[in-house]
Protein backbone atom coordinates (compact mmCIF):
# COMPACT_ATOMS: atom_id res chain seq x y z
CA UNK A 1 0.00 0.00 0.00
CA UNK A 2 1.11 3.51 -0.80
CA UNK A 3 1.04 6.59 2.25
CA UNK A 4 -2.00 8.89 2.01
CA UNK A 5 -1.27 12.51 0.32
CA UNK A 6 0.96 14.43 2.90
CA UNK A 7 2.79 18.07 2.66
CA UNK A 8 6.59 17.70 3.14
CA UNK A 9 8.44 20.51 4.63
CA UNK A 10 12.50 20.35 5.73
CA UNK A 11 13.43 23.26 7.44
CA UNK A 12 16.89 23.99 8.01
CA UNK A 13 16.44 25.60 11.86
CA UNK A 14 14.22 24.38 14.39
CA UNK A 15 12.71 27.98 14.66
CA UNK A 16 10.94 26.69 11.35
CA UNK A 17 10.27 23.38 12.66
CA UNK A 18 8.80 24.32 15.19
CA UNK A 19 6.40 27.24 13.69
CA UNK A 20 5.38 24.31 11.25
CA UNK A 21 4.68 21.99 14.20
CA UNK A 22 2.55 25.15 15.60
CA UNK A 23 0.87 26.19 12.82
CA UNK A 24 -0.06 22.21 11.15
CA UNK A 25 -1.69 20.23 13.94
CA UNK A 26 -2.24 17.45 11.49
CA UNK A 27 1.61 17.72 11.46
CA UNK A 28 4.05 14.84 12.27
CA UNK A 29 8.21 14.75 13.16
CA UNK A 30 9.98 12.78 10.53
CA UNK A 31 13.06 11.62 12.03
CA UNK A 32 14.58 8.53 10.74
CA UNK A 33 11.73 7.18 9.55
CA UNK A 34 12.07 3.48 10.42
CA UNK A 35 8.98 3.46 12.28
CA UNK A 36 6.98 6.06 10.92
CA UNK A 37 7.04 5.25 7.13
CA UNK A 38 6.06 1.45 7.67
CA UNK A 39 3.03 3.03 9.47
CA UNK A 40 2.45 5.38 6.38
CA UNK A 41 2.61 2.57 4.39
CA UNK A 42 0.09 0.62 6.39
CA UNK A 43 -2.12 3.61 6.42
CA UNK A 44 -1.99 3.38 9.92
CA UNK A 45 -1.20 7.09 10.40
CA UNK A 46 -2.01 9.69 7.71
CA UNK A 47 -0.74 12.88 9.12
CA UNK A 48 -1.50 16.17 6.86
CA UNK A 49 2.03 17.11 6.72
CA UNK A 50 5.52 15.45 7.36
CA UNK A 51 8.30 17.72 9.27
CA UNK A 52 11.47 16.24 8.05
CA UNK A 53 14.04 17.67 10.72
CA UNK A 54 17.06 15.69 9.36
CA UNK A 55 18.52 19.13 7.89
CA UNK A 56 18.70 20.74 11.27
CA UNK A 57 22.16 21.22 11.75
CA UNK A 58 22.24 21.24 15.37
CA UNK A 59 19.97 18.43 16.09
CA UNK A 60 22.85 15.66 15.02
CA UNK A 61 24.80 16.80 18.48
CA UNK A 62 26.14 13.95 20.74
CA UNK A 63 27.24 16.01 24.00
CA UNK A 64 28.72 14.64 26.85
CA UNK A 65 30.42 15.58 30.38
CA UNK A 66 30.64 13.65 33.58
CA UNK A 67 27.10 13.96 34.23
CA UNK A 68 25.76 12.04 31.26
CA UNK A 69 25.15 12.02 27.49
CA UNK A 70 22.82 14.15 25.81
CA UNK A 71 22.04 12.64 22.58
CA UNK A 72 20.59 15.12 19.34
CA UNK A 73 17.18 14.38 17.29
CA UNK A 74 18.71 13.09 14.59
CA UNK A 75 21.52 11.33 16.23
CA UNK A 76 21.33 7.79 14.78
CA UNK A 77 21.37 4.76 16.66
CA UNK A 78 24.53 3.83 15.19
CA UNK A 79 26.53 6.76 15.68
CA UNK A 80 25.44 6.70 19.31
CA UNK A 81 26.60 3.06 19.56
CA UNK A 82 30.12 3.82 18.20
CA UNK A 83 30.71 6.96 19.95
CA UNK A 84 33.80 6.46 22.03
CA UNK A 85 33.02 9.29 24.72
CA UNK A 86 29.48 8.10 25.09
CA UNK A 87 30.61 4.53 25.97
CA UNK A 88 32.36 5.54 28.36
CA UNK A 89 30.54 7.91 30.30
CA UNK A 90 26.93 5.59 29.98
CA UNK A 91 27.89 2.33 28.68
CA UNK A 92 24.70 1.02 29.12
CA UNK A 93 24.08 3.37 25.79
CA UNK A 94 25.98 0.69 23.29
CA UNK A 95 25.73 -2.25 24.78
CA UNK A 96 21.59 -1.58 24.43
CA UNK A 97 21.97 -0.19 21.22
CA UNK A 98 23.37 -3.30 19.69
CA UNK A 99 20.77 -5.16 20.36
CA UNK A 100 18.37 -2.67 18.11
CA UNK A 101 17.34 -4.04 14.95
CA UNK A 102 19.60 -4.28 12.03
CA UNK A 103 23.17 -2.18 11.11
CA UNK A 104 21.14 -0.78 8.21
CA UNK A 105 18.07 0.50 10.64
CA UNK A 106 20.72 1.85 12.96
CA UNK A 107 22.68 3.89 10.40
CA UNK A 108 19.22 5.56 9.81
CA UNK A 109 17.05 5.25 13.41
CA UNK A 110 17.45 7.65 15.38
CA UNK A 111 17.49 6.76 19.50
CA UNK A 112 15.32 10.17 20.03
CA UNK A 113 12.92 8.61 17.74
CA UNK A 114 12.75 5.48 19.29
CA UNK A 115 12.22 7.25 22.72
CA UNK A 116 9.28 9.43 21.54
CA UNK A 117 7.79 6.54 19.25
CA UNK A 118 7.81 4.62 22.91
CA UNK A 119 7.27 1.35 21.70
CA UNK A 120 7.56 -1.39 24.96
CA UNK A 121 9.18 -3.79 22.80
CA UNK A 122 12.34 -1.12 22.13
CA UNK A 123 15.28 -1.36 23.76
CA UNK A 124 16.20 3.16 24.42
CA UNK A 125 12.51 3.83 25.98
CA UNK A 126 13.84 1.48 28.67
CA UNK A 127 17.41 2.24 29.18
CA UNK A 128 16.25 6.21 29.58
CA UNK A 129 13.87 4.63 32.45
CA UNK A 130 16.32 3.00 34.21
CA UNK A 131 19.11 5.08 34.00
CA UNK A 132 16.70 7.87 35.35
CA UNK A 133 17.42 10.47 32.09
CA UNK A 134 15.10 12.56 30.49
CA UNK A 135 14.08 14.03 27.25
CA UNK A 136 14.01 17.78 26.08
CA UNK A 137 10.49 18.56 24.41
CA UNK A 138 10.79 22.35 22.74
CA UNK A 139 7.35 24.45 21.10
CA UNK A 140 7.12 27.40 20.37
CA UNK A 141 5.65 27.99 23.69
CA UNK A 142 8.64 27.02 24.99
CA UNK A 143 10.87 24.72 25.97
CA UNK A 144 9.94 21.87 28.93
CA UNK A 145 11.62 19.00 30.45
CA UNK A 146 9.83 15.34 30.52
CA UNK A 147 11.64 13.08 33.00
CA UNK A 148 11.47 9.42 32.01
CA UNK A 149 8.88 7.99 34.53
CA UNK A 150 6.66 11.05 32.89
CA UNK A 151 7.39 10.38 29.22
CA UNK A 152 5.78 6.62 28.55
CA UNK A 153 1.69 6.94 29.05
CA UNK A 154 0.66 3.25 27.19
CA UNK A 155 1.52 1.39 24.40
CA UNK A 156 3.12 3.61 21.65
CA UNK A 157 1.98 6.61 23.61
CA UNK A 158 4.41 8.87 24.74
CA UNK A 159 3.91 12.34 26.76
CA UNK A 160 4.94 14.36 24.03
CA UNK A 161 2.64 17.23 23.00
CA UNK A 162 1.49 17.41 19.36
CA UNK A 163 3.31 20.86 18.94
CA UNK A 164 6.65 19.43 20.39
CA UNK A 165 9.73 18.63 19.32
CA UNK A 166 12.23 16.53 21.41
CA UNK A 167 14.80 18.07 20.72
CA UNK A 168 17.20 15.86 22.83
CA UNK A 169 17.17 13.15 25.07
CA UNK A 170 19.75 12.56 28.01
CA UNK A 171 21.42 9.58 29.81
CA UNK A 172 23.05 10.40 33.21
CA UNK A 173 26.29 8.95 33.74
CA UNK A 174 27.37 5.51 34.65
CA UNK A 175 27.92 5.65 38.69
CA UNK A 176 31.09 4.93 40.55
CA UNK A 177 30.99 1.43 41.44
CA UNK A 178 28.77 0.51 38.77
CA UNK A 179 28.01 -1.72 36.07
CA UNK A 180 25.61 -2.69 33.36
CA UNK A 181 24.62 -5.40 31.24
CA UNK A 182 21.58 -6.36 29.09
CA UNK A 183 20.50 -8.86 26.85
CA UNK A 184 17.34 -10.38 25.36
CA UNK A 185 15.63 -13.34 23.54
CA UNK A 186 14.27 -12.40 20.38
CA UNK A 187 13.40 -15.29 17.37
CA UNK A 188 16.04 -14.18 15.06
CA UNK A 189 19.14 -12.00 15.58
CA UNK A 190 17.70 -8.53 14.73
CA UNK A 191 14.25 -8.98 15.45
CA UNK A 192 12.22 -6.93 18.21
CA UNK A 193 12.90 -8.68 21.12
CA UNK A 194 10.21 -11.51 23.26
CA UNK A 195 11.78 -10.40 26.42
CA UNK A 196 14.92 -7.92 27.03
CA UNK A 197 16.51 -6.94 30.53
CA UNK A 198 18.96 -4.28 30.72
CA UNK A 199 20.18 -3.64 34.46
CA UNK A 200 22.54 -1.63 36.70
CA UNK A 201 24.26 -3.13 39.59
CA UNK A 202 26.61 -1.01 42.24
CA UNK A 203 28.65 -2.86 44.60
CA UNK A 204 31.41 -1.48 47.33
CA UNK A 205 34.78 -2.29 46.99
CA UNK A 206 34.56 -5.05 49.48
CA UNK A 207 32.22 -6.71 46.77
CA UNK A 208 29.15 -5.89 48.65
CA UNK A 209 26.12 -5.24 46.71
CA UNK A 210 24.80 -1.78 47.58
CA UNK A 211 22.10 -1.11 44.96
CA UNK A 212 19.85 -3.09 41.99
CA UNK A 213 17.46 -1.92 39.62
CA UNK A 214 16.52 -4.16 36.20
CA UNK A 215 14.61 -2.48 33.26
CA UNK A 216 11.95 -4.78 31.03
CA UNK A 217 11.66 -4.10 27.48
CA UNK A 218 8.98 -6.65 25.37
CA UNK A 219 7.22 -7.49 28.49
CA UNK A 220 4.60 -5.09 29.80
CA UNK A 221 2.85 -2.40 27.99
CA UNK A 222 4.86 0.22 28.79
CA UNK A 223 8.76 0.27 29.46
CA UNK A 224 9.00 -1.06 33.13
CA UNK A 225 11.84 -0.51 35.81
CA UNK A 226 11.69 -3.15 39.13
CA UNK A 227 13.91 -1.69 42.25
CA UNK A 228 15.57 -4.89 42.82
CA UNK A 229 17.92 -4.21 45.53
CA UNK A 230 15.93 -5.12 48.53
CA UNK A 231 16.87 -8.92 47.98
CA UNK A 232 20.89 -8.16 47.75
CA UNK A 233 20.25 -6.52 51.50
CA UNK A 234 22.65 -8.39 53.15
CA UNK A 235 25.52 -7.27 50.42
CA UNK A 236 25.87 -10.74 49.08
CA UNK A 237 26.05 -11.53 45.66
CA UNK A 238 24.81 -14.98 45.99
CA UNK A 239 22.65 -17.25 43.89
CA UNK A 240 20.39 -17.42 46.12
CA UNK A 241 19.82 -13.48 46.11
CA UNK A 242 20.08 -13.94 41.98
CA UNK A 243 16.64 -16.02 42.39
CA UNK A 244 15.12 -14.11 44.47
CA UNK A 245 15.40 -11.17 42.53
CA UNK A 246 14.55 -13.46 39.07
CA UNK A 247 10.92 -13.98 41.46
CA UNK A 248 10.69 -10.55 42.73
CA UNK A 249 10.80 -9.04 39.39
CA UNK A 250 8.45 -11.52 37.58
CA UNK A 251 6.10 -10.90 40.73
CA UNK A 252 6.67 -6.97 39.61
CA UNK A 253 5.77 -7.18 36.33
CA UNK A 254 2.54 -7.65 34.32
CA UNK A 255 3.36 -9.70 31.10
CA UNK A 256 1.91 -8.62 27.72
CA UNK A 257 0.40 -12.02 26.03
CA UNK A 258 0.14 -11.57 22.17
CA UNK A 259 0.86 -13.81 19.10
CA UNK A 260 4.93 -13.56 19.51
CA UNK A 261 4.09 -15.33 23.33
CA UNK A 262 1.99 -15.92 26.26
CA UNK A 263 2.50 -13.85 29.46
CA UNK A 264 3.57 -16.63 31.06
CA UNK A 265 6.26 -17.48 28.81
CA UNK A 266 7.10 -13.57 28.94
CA UNK A 267 7.26 -13.74 32.47
CA UNK A 268 9.71 -17.00 32.73
CA UNK A 269 12.02 -15.12 29.79
CA UNK A 270 12.23 -12.31 32.51
CA UNK A 271 13.06 -14.57 35.15
CA UNK A 272 15.71 -16.11 33.26
CA UNK A 273 17.38 -13.16 31.84
CA UNK A 274 16.81 -11.22 35.63
CA UNK A 275 19.38 -13.93 36.89
CA UNK A 276 21.53 -13.37 33.38
CA UNK A 277 21.69 -9.89 33.00
CA UNK A 278 21.78 -8.52 36.81
CA UNK A 279 24.93 -11.08 36.96
CA UNK A 280 26.32 -9.32 34.10
CA UNK A 281 26.11 -6.34 36.05
CA UNK A 282 27.19 -7.16 39.03
CA UNK A 283 30.73 -8.50 37.33
CA UNK A 284 30.97 -5.55 34.91
CA UNK A 285 30.57 -3.09 37.84
CA UNK A 286 33.50 -5.59 39.95
CA UNK A 287 35.54 -5.22 36.60
CA UNK A 288 35.37 -1.64 36.12
CA UNK A 289 36.58 -1.37 39.99
CA UNK A 290 39.82 -3.43 38.96
CA UNK A 291 40.56 -1.59 36.53
CA UNK A 292 40.12 1.94 38.42
CA UNK A 293 42.57 0.02 41.14
CA UNK A 294 44.95 -1.44 38.46
C1 LIG B 1 12.67 -4.06 10.45
C2 LIG B 1 12.79 -3.16 11.64
C3 LIG B 1 13.23 -3.71 12.83
C4 LIG B 1 13.33 -2.90 13.96
N1 LIG B 1 13.78 -3.46 15.12
C5 LIG B 1 13.91 -2.69 16.22
C6 LIG B 1 14.39 -3.23 17.44
O1 LIG B 1 14.73 -4.42 17.55
N2 LIG B 1 14.46 -2.40 18.51
C7 LIG B 1 14.11 -1.07 18.43
O2 LIG B 1 14.21 -0.36 19.42
N3 LIG B 1 13.67 -0.53 17.29
C8 LIG B 1 13.57 -1.30 16.19
N4 LIG B 1 13.13 -0.72 15.02
C9 LIG B 1 12.74 0.70 15.04
C10 LIG B 1 13.93 1.64 14.89
O3 LIG B 1 14.75 1.61 16.04
C11 LIG B 1 13.45 3.08 14.67
O4 LIG B 1 14.54 3.77 14.23
C12 LIG B 1 12.89 3.81 15.86
O5 LIG B 1 11.85 3.16 16.50
C13 LIG B 1 12.27 5.16 15.47
O6 LIG B 1 13.25 6.05 15.16
P1 LIG B 1 13.18 6.87 13.81
O7 LIG B 1 14.26 7.89 13.88
O8 LIG B 1 13.20 5.95 12.66
O9 LIG B 1 11.77 7.64 13.98
P2 LIG B 1 10.60 7.92 12.95
O10 LIG B 1 10.15 6.66 12.32
O11 LIG B 1 11.00 9.03 12.04
O12 LIG B 1 9.50 8.49 13.97
C14 LIG B 1 8.86 7.63 14.89
C15 LIG B 1 7.79 8.43 15.64
O13 LIG B 1 8.39 9.35 16.54
C16 LIG B 1 8.06 10.71 16.19
N5 LIG B 1 9.30 11.47 16.35
C17 LIG B 1 10.53 11.09 15.91
N6 LIG B 1 11.45 11.96 16.32
C18 LIG B 1 10.79 12.93 17.00
C19 LIG B 1 11.21 14.11 17.67
N7 LIG B 1 12.50 14.46 17.72
N8 LIG B 1 10.28 14.88 18.28
C20 LIG B 1 8.96 14.53 18.24
N9 LIG B 1 8.51 13.42 17.62
C21 LIG B 1 9.41 12.62 17.02
C22 LIG B 1 7.55 10.65 14.76
O14 LIG B 1 6.64 11.70 14.48
C23 LIG B 1 6.89 9.28 14.74
O15 LIG B 1 5.62 9.36 15.32
C24 LIG B 1 13.01 -1.51 13.88
C25 LIG B 1 12.59 -0.95 12.67
C26 LIG B 1 12.46 -1.77 11.56
C27 LIG B 1 12.01 -1.15 10.27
Amino acid sequence: MKPAPFEFARPTSLAAALELLATHPDAKVLAGGQSLIPLLSMRLASPGMLVDINAIAELSRITWDSSGVRVGAVARHADVEAHPQARRVQPLLSKALRLVAHPAIRNRGTTVGSIVHADAAAEMPTVLRLLEGHVTAASTRGTRTIPADELFAGPLESTVRKDELVTEAFFPSLGERCGVGCDEIARRHGDYALCGVAAVVCSAPDGRVTSVRAGYFSVCEVPTVVELSEVFASGEFTDRALADAAELAAASLDPVDDIHGSADYRGQLARVLTRRVVRAAYDDSRARQAEVVG
